[in-house]
């Protein structure tokens, strides 16, 4: 696709081997955004009702949600433009509806194109309860979403933390009206992310990574891959003061216990 000189628009270099435990989403995405593209024929054979605008991502932070967002764009070869909600909503008055113009305009001119809308509830829930700012917000993002048409190479993602909050005219049919929830990932999706998180890494031969991934019930993608992190640098601060017991320049299962320890996950 053509790459437009702008510090919104990126092309992800997210694969879905990067990625544990969501194939059920991956599908999901997958016929909703690539399928269209690649048989816009069929799906008007099929009455065209299939066909989407914009879906709504939700689930508990740090699970993934901007990576399958950038996933899909890497693996369908799109352009992405990514925006956060909050970004938006701390703009001076006028600025944020004509940002939100912005972004449409250079999406159309890039497509195909990913928009990819984050903490979309920051926006949603100001209209009508807090200033008239999040009204506008809402109303310019709906009529830029109401003349993008279903096939027109535009796709818009939004994600959230936060469904509860959300401005109801937001998840209309025509808006964001698919809806995908990404939960906390279980044991064998920890353990992968684990997997994941650790295959740069020096692994010492004691490493086990069930075990790891039946001691992090409740944590999220984004609290392993932290934990990963500090145990890595636990190995690494040990060897380089020389206080290694075996020598050796790696990560062991003490070090996920110390990082464990001291790791308390917050989701
Ligand atoms: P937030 O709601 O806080 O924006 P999010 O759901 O968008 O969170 P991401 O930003 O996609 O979460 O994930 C944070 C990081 O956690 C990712 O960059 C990735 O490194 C790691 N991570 C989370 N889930 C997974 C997973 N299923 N597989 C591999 N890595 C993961």
């Amino acid at each position: 696709p053509t790459v437009l000189k702008d510090h919104m628009l990126e092309v992800p270099k997210v694969r879905w081997t990067d990625i544990a435990g969501l194939d059920d989403v991956r599908e999901h995405l997958e016929a909703m955004v690539i399928r269209p593209i690649k048989y816009p024929e069929l799906e008007m054979k099929f009455g065209g009702t299939l066909l989407r605008k914009g879906l709504l991502m939700y689930g508990p932070p740090g699970c993934a949600k901007t990576l399958m967002a950038q996933a899909i764009a890497t693996e369908s070869n799109q352009n992405f433009l990514a925006v956060k909600g909050s970004e938006l909503v701390q703009m001076y008055v006028g600025e944020s509806e004509r940002a939100i113009r912005n972004i449409f305009r250079r999406a159309r001119a890039a497509r195909p194109c990913i928009i990819f809308f984050d903490e979309i509830d920051s926006i949603g829930k100001s209209r009508g309860k807090t200033q008239d700012s999040g009204l506008n917000i809402v109303t310019t993002l709906l009529n830029e979403m109401d003349g993008i048409e279903a096939l027109k190479q535009v796709f818009i993602i939004a994600a959230t933390n936060r469904p509860d909050i959300l401005d109801s005219a937001l998840i209309r049919p025509g808006r964001f009206d698919a809806h995908i929830h990404i939960g906390l990932p279980n044991q064998d999706a920890r353990k992968q992310i684990f997997q994941i998180h650790t295959r740069k890494m020096p692994l010492a031969a004691d490493i086990d990574l069930t075990v790891l991934a039946s001691r992090t019930e409740g944590s999220s993608g984004a609290d392993i891959k932290g934990l990963c992190a500090i145990a890595a640098d636990m190995a690494l601060t040990e060897y380089t003061q020389h206080m290694t017991e075996s020598g050796a320049a790696e990560v062991r299962m003490a070090h996920f216990e110390r990082a464990l320890n001291k790791h308390v996950p917050h989701t």
